[in-house]
């Protein structure tokens, strides 16, 4: 049946199940076992694959975190968050209090880019930046969690140095 208005599908149109009730094409979801239309289909897809994609990004961090702790440097902190509800899983980088409040995120690859991506975000001037490839662009992709925390570190240091003289 429609699992929208209940309407048993035997009727056929263009080779399709039809509801007629609803005016929709109607197609099997193995996974609900039930009978949907393909936007209702196509839009569990996506929040499944969205669902997948925070799962992952979790299991990535989870990971990385070991892989960065002995390369942070004193008195930093590296931690895994989940900032909204729904959002990738990030590996942030809190630098050593330094009178700027001043932290880097990490962002997995599973963003549909191939490696880690980097966002700097000075609070206390209200500035969120990505880290960019030289010279151009596009933002810069790490193959590692290492290499990420590699450059955040002097981008943190940076933005340390200029906003303690701004
Ligand atoms: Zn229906």
């Amino acid at each position: 049946m429609c699992q929208r208005c209940g309407t048993p599908n035997d009727t056929v149109r263009g080779g399709h199940p039809w509801c007629g009730a609803c005016g929709i094409y109607l197609i099997h979801d193995p996974e609900h076992g039930d009978w949907v239309s393909f936007a209702e289909r196509d839009h569990r897809r996506r929040a499944a694959d969205n669902q997948r994609r925070i799962a992952a990004s979790a299991d990535q961090v989870h990971r990385a975190m070991s892989a960065v702790h002995g390369r942070m440097p004193d008195g930093w902190h590296a931690v895994a968050r989940q900032h909204i509800s729904g959002a990738l899983h990030t590996l942030d980088v809190e630098p050593a209090p330094a009178g700027v409040d001043a932290i880097a995120y990490l962002i997995p690859p599973t963003s549909g880019c191939r490696g880690w991506q980097v966002r700097v975000h000075n609070r206390t001037h209200r500035i969120d930046f990505p880290l960019y490839r030289d010279g151009g662009a596009q933002a810069a992709s790490f193959d590692t969690a290492c290499d990420a925390l590699d450059a955040a570190i002097p981008a943190l240091r940076v933005e340390i140095a200029s906003t303690a003289h701004r």
